[in-house]
């Protein structure tokens, strides 16, 4: 009998745009999994500065988003750790809370292909999950073959069977949290209760305020 499969999205969503529930939703449904986990992270061990938003307003703004969609579950499990956060230590929990029949999957943006080297042992998350790389606006199509001499044959070729062609969607958290700063249109880059949250919470008016607790 084949495994369930389950996704896991992890990352900042600071805030979380339609970029993320687009590509996420076609992911999932490439990779024939049952559902998605959104699994918002205290800090990016790579970024080095902290969300603009709280971690309680980036929770809610995810709630509000994904929030209705079947097959869409949000988890505060890294929120709830020390910061940073290693997916590697993510995607253990998750397994053994799914137990073995589960194959976890983990979703990535083409634009992590570069640092991916740099992960918290790597080696070991490349083996214990399958990373699933998506295609994103404005990235190189994602390849891994340069790393073979780092990783081997077998982990760049699980990494290549496992990119994942999907809608190219040019929305970054960057550009909306830069045109909340400037005041200008967000219409078509985030679910409307999202807008109406920022609005309501006077979040990201400004580019360097930091509203992180
Ligand atoms: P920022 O601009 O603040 O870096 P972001 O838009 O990249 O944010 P993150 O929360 O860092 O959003 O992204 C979480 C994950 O989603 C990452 O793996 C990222 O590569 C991926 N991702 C975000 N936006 C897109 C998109 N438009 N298309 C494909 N993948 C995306």
């Amino acid at each position: 009998m084949s495994k369930r499969k389950i996704v896991l999205f992890g990352g900042t969503f600071d805030p979380i745009h339609l970029g993320h529930t687009a590509v996420a939703a076609d992911a999932a449904e490439q990779i024939g999994a049952e559902k998605i986990v959104w699994v918002p992270a205290k800090r990016s061990p790579l970024k080095g500065f902290m969300p603009k938003a709280g971690d309680d307003d980036r929770l809610k703004m995810m709630g509000l988003a994904i929030g209705g969609q079947k097959n869409f579950e949000l988890s505060d499990y890294e929120l709830r750790r020390p910061a940073p956060s290693y997916t590697l230590e993510t995607v253990r929990w998750f397994q053994t809370k799914y137990g073995g029949d589960v194959l976890i999957h983990w979703l990535l943006g083409a634009d992590s292909v570069e640092d991916l080297s740099l992960w918290h042992e790597i080696n070991a998350l490349i083996d214990e999950c399958t990373l699933c790389t998506m295609y994103r606006a404005g990235c190189k199509k994602p390849d891994f073959t340069a790393f073979e001499a780092v990783w081997g044959h077998q982990r760049v070729n699980k990494l290549q069977q496992n990119i994942i062609r999907t809608p190219l969607i040019d929305i970054s958290s960057t550009e909306v949290r830069k045109r909340l700063a400037a005041g200008a249109d967000v219409g078509k880059m985030l679910h409307p209760a999202v807008i109406e949250y920022i609005r309501r919470r006077g979040l990201y008016r400004s580019e360097e305020e930091s509203g992180y607790v």
